[in-house]
């Protein structure tokens, strides 16, 4: 485990200096994981929960800072519980014997390194899936070869400026690309077991934002152009106002159903393969429960 870091493991390359418990870079995390939850988590697309759940770790930090982040509350805090890579390989062992039929890392790009130590420590025998904004880098990403099955990032924008103003995530669009292009790489086509459940591959989801189907449309039309037979594309539609898109007049309201058929329209016409969500999922109750515990 690095115990000090001059830092440039996510595309912001801050060249920060991180200790094990503090870090001066843009996400303000030292280099030990911080985790906020780890339990079942019921919510994810059918083939990553099934029917017992994604064994879920929620690591609080974020390399970006989107003003509508659903996870605000841990992702700009870093509020949680502060973890070695040994006590983390224990929470997947943990979570691996309840029965879920995978391991979910959930924004974990800050803490690659403590996260490939700790897969190194204990393999489980159910797929890892890696889940993340897409704003990585592919020399990050090659640390989790041979280590991640499923990878789950979100591509957001599919406009630069946008990203920008929303997110403080310069040149995002080429960024998510090179990553997603990474992560096919790694892991190839969707496969999958007898019940279903993925057990290779990349799903890459979009949250579509109230008053931005532009951006939602040019991003569809992006992932077919560059990934259409490669990866599944999941349409999300679960947003709700949260933490500074609250003071925003053109983010602060829940999508509507025209707003989401005019999107889910040009998924079908483009021929991706994937999943949509139910318009009712917009609600705060898919919005996990902060235990702050780490087992
Ligand atoms: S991981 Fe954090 S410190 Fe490192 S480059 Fe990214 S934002 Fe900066």
């Amino acid at each position: 485990m690095v115990i000090v870091m001059i830092c440039d493991l996510c595309p912001r390359k801050c060249n920060a200096v991180r200790t094990e418990h503090s870090g001066d870079g843009f996400c303000k995390m030292g280099t030990l994981p911080v985790v906020a939850r780890v339990a079942p988590h019921y919510g994810e697309e059918t083939c990553i929960s099934g029917t017992r759940g994604s064994g879920t770790v929620f690591f609080s930090g974020c390399t970006m800072k989107c003003k509508y982040c659903q996870n605000h509350e841990i992702s700009l805090t870093g509020k949680g519980v502060t973890l070695t890579p040994k006590e983390l390989a224990k929470g997947y062992k943990m979570l691996e014997e309840a029965g879920v039929h995978n391991i979910n890392l959930v924004t974990a790009d800050h803490f690659v390194e403590a996260v490939a130590e700790s897969l190194d420590i204990y393999r489980p025998r159910i797929p890892v899936v890696y889940n993340c904004s897409g704003y990585t880098s592919p020399k990050t990403l090659s640390i989790l070869d041979g280590l991640v099955d499923v990878y789950l990032p979100d591509f957001k924008y599919a406009d630069d400026a946008l990203a920008k103003k929303l997110s403080s995530a310069p040149n995002y669009v080429e960024t998510a690309t090179a990553a997603i292009q990474e992560m096919i790489f790694q892991v190839g086509k969707p496969r999958y077991d007898d019940e279903g459940m993925m057990k290779k591959g990349v799903i890459v989801r979009h949250l579509i934002l109230p008053s931005h189907t532009k951006n939602s449309i040019a991003v569809l039309e992006r992932l077919a152009r560059y990934f259409k037979n490669d990866v599944l594309v999941s349409l999300m539609c679960q947003y709700v106002p949260c933490g500074e898109a609250k003071k925003d007049p053109k983010l602060n309201r829940k999508i509507t159903r025209r707003e989401y058929e005019k999107v889910e329209r040009v998924l079908f016409s483009l021929g991706l393969d994937g999943f949509t969500q139910e318009l009712s999922s917009a609600t705060e109750e898919y919005i996990p429960e902060w235990d702050f515990a780490g087992n």
